[in-house]
């Protein structure tokens, strides 16, 4: 899970490398790196340990010339975030260089074999493994004795085909050779890669982003799929079977460049979008003559999805969570059994899943490597998969047999607020529409509709928690622990809100169904350790109370969420947030705001980097 990108033409290749990976870095964001290649110098490196602003800080000092070139923003999965470790990296002894995205999986034996055949290695990385590999694969293929140049590019195709048939693992690939300064070849397997097609001028990245305001006529790269670029040509083909037309697709004018527009982070700007978002993953979706919704993308006829007796909704991360809120809605508006997987669990554990059996793969990226993977598992055992994501045109939209889309546009804040609020929108619709198929009466259809349309106008009075959320931040942004709790709807809300504490300040955060507390986890209350009760009207109230006041009898400060001017948690809690009052099932919604606006105030007073916290990255295409 990193940022590459790539160019061939006739113009400079360092601004679209740096302007592309600026755009990347949500991606990774340890280290980066760009070379470039001429034909009288060879390849020019530049690689720092930080940030792009520093990268670009050292080619200011030292500019890149070249009109071809790779660029890379890493998140380390072998060795530390060091210089040595930031690609691009070169194999024999100069001859190759090139940006890695994922993981290679027998590296280890491969780098052994290469090591016993005289390759240096000046990283710990797993990447340039398959530098030195491609190097010396190209070493022993004979030249040809017909040195014309089209053959001799072939041998560069070939050595990159047969160094790909030796790895284990995933890969996205940008690489260059120092004999060939018109030739950029790239490959990918389980991590995305776009190429943008210009005129005499070729662009490669690993998703759309860079490529706005350069060209929009673009290729989506499939996994063993190797292009080979050049200045005026795009040939690809498939690893091993031969060569393929290349889909020329028109990137949708939408896409354009995010920027803060006043905010102060990405984050707080999709947390204000949220009212938009929303009516944005609702819009064409209710049906209210028919009291239920409507999706275009599902691929399967009303009888079909009728005759559906489970469903499996897996991801991971946030995109999990949501799946928890899915399966109380579905379970309770639709009577259908739902399982909620990780996906990282759900790839290996081979559980028994009967055939009728729909899975859904809830992913913001589109990318996330696990739950790619898990939806890839279920179709090969003969399940219909579906997605539910928001990146259009991502690896899971090519993989599922169809699926739903969010339409929350660009999320760049690494911690996800308005995908999941979209993901939990699109959740009810489909428990609307599963439940009309089944036994929900077109009444309560009705009433489910109505409070839907009703949603954005809600979250948008939602956000004037604002300024209660900044004065409980500054209290307790001292904290070392946090917990997080409510019952039913809330519980996995109470998750999520946990999750965005410790993705972006560093505070250790538990979320518990309340009723949990007296089976273990109270033993962490003390006067230092806020707990976060929600506690709107509806059917848990009573229960949640007591639950609050069993924290506060053992000396906890309590900070509630409710939603009405309660007067008996207010003399019990510590602090109150008030949000408007919404059903239940729309409840994790409406609390959703207060917590992201929790972490993040409290991120900032900790003076957190909230954009891009540490360690994390935005889209998780490694295992
Ligand atoms: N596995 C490679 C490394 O650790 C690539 C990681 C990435 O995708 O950024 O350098």
């Amino acid at each position: 899970m990193c940022g590459i990108v790539g160019y061939v033409g006739n113009n400079d290749a360092c601004p679209f490398l740096v302007s592309g990976l600026r755009r990347l870095e949500y991606r990774g964001y340890d280290s980066a790196g760009i070379a470039t290649l001429t034909a009288a110098d060879g390849f020019r490196l530049t690689r720092v340990a930080g940030r792009i602003d520093l990268l670009e800080k050292s080619i200011a000092r030292k500019p890149m010339f070249g009109t071809i070139g790779i660029g890379h923003t890493r998140w380390a999965t072998h060795g530390p975030a060091t210089e040595e470790n930031a690609h691009p990296h070169m194999g024999g002894n100069g001859l190759v260089s090139l940006v890695h995205n994922g993981v290679i999986e027998n590296y280890e034996s491969l780098k052994q074999s290469l090591i016993s055949r005289g390759y240096l290695f000046k990283s710990a990385t797993d990447s340039e493994v398959v530098a030195h590999l491609i190097a010396d694969t190209l070493k022993h293929l004979p030249a040809s004795s017909i040195a014309n140049n089209s053959e001799s590019i072939d041998r560069y195709v070939e050595a990159v085909r047969q160094s790909l048939d030796q790895l284990r693992g995933t890969y996205g690939l940008a690489i260059l050779f120092r004999d060939q300064p018109d030739l950029l070849i790239v490959a990918r397997c389980g991590s995305p890669l776009v190429i943008g097609v210009g005129k005499s001028e070729q662009f490669v990245a690993s998703d759309t982003s860079p490529l706005v305001g350069y060209t929009d006529r673009i290729v989506y790269l499939a996994d063993h799929q190797i292009a080979v670029l050049r200045p005026d040509s795009i040939q690809v083909q498939h690893r091993d079977h031969g060569k393929i037309r290349p889909d020329v697709q028109t990137l949708a004018a939408q896409e354009t460049e995010a920027s803060l527009e006043g905010f102060e982070h990405f984050m707080l700007k999709e947390i204000y979008e949220q009212p938009q978002s929303i009516r944005n993953a609702l819009r064409g979706r209710l049906d209210r003559d028919n009291a239920t919704a409507k999706f275009g993308g599902l691929n399967l006829t009303p009888q079909q999805l009728r005759s559906v007796k489970r469903i499996i909704l897996t991801g991971c991360g946030t995109s999990w969570h949501a799946g928890l809120v899915g399966e109380y809605l579905i379970e309770e508006l639709a009577r259908l059994p739902v399982e909620v997987e990780y996906a990282s669990e759900l790839r290996y554990r081979n559980p028994p899943v009967d055939t009728d059996t729909l899975i859904f793969g809830i992913t913001q990226s589109g990318e996330t490597a696990d739950t790619l993977a898990a939806l890839r598992e279920m179709k090969r055992k003969g399940h219909h998969t579906l997605a539910i994501c928001n990146v259009v045109g991502s690896s899971i939209a090519q993989v599922a047999d169809g699926g739903i889309y969010l339409h929350a546009g660009p999320e760049i804040g690494v911690a996800s607020t308005k995908a999941f609020t979209s993901q939990l929108v699109v959740l009810s619709m489909l428990a609307l529409y599963f439940g009309r198929l089944r036994f929900l009466s077109y009444e309560a259809g009705q009433r489910i509709i109505r409070q839907l349309e009703q949603l954005p106008e809600t979250i948008e009075k939602t956000l004037e928690c604002h300024g209660q959320v900044r004065e409980v931040a500054a209290k307790y942004a001292s904290a070392s622990n946090f917990l997080y709790l409510g019952r039913y709807y809330n519980f996995p809300a109470a998750l999520e809100g946990a999750l965005k504490l410790k993705e972006i300040s560093y505070i250790h955060a538990e979320g518990y169904p309340a009723a949990e507390m007296k089976h273990g986890p109270i033993a962490l209350v003390d006067e230092n350790t806020p707990s976060l009760f929600m506690v709107p009207q509806g059917a848990v109230y009573d229960k949640v109370l007591s639950n609050l006041q069993e924290v506060k009898a053992r000396g906890g400060p309590v900070i509630a969420i409710v939603d009405q001017q309660d007067s008996h948690v207010m003399s019990l809690a510590d602090d109150v947030i008030t949000v408007p009052q919404a059903e239940d099932f729309l409840q994790p919604i409406v609390n959703a705001i207060p917590l992201q606006l929790l972490a993040y105030e409290i991120a900032c007073i900790r003076g957190c980097d909230v954009d891009k916290p540490r360690n994390l990255a935005k889209s998780v295409t490694v295992e």
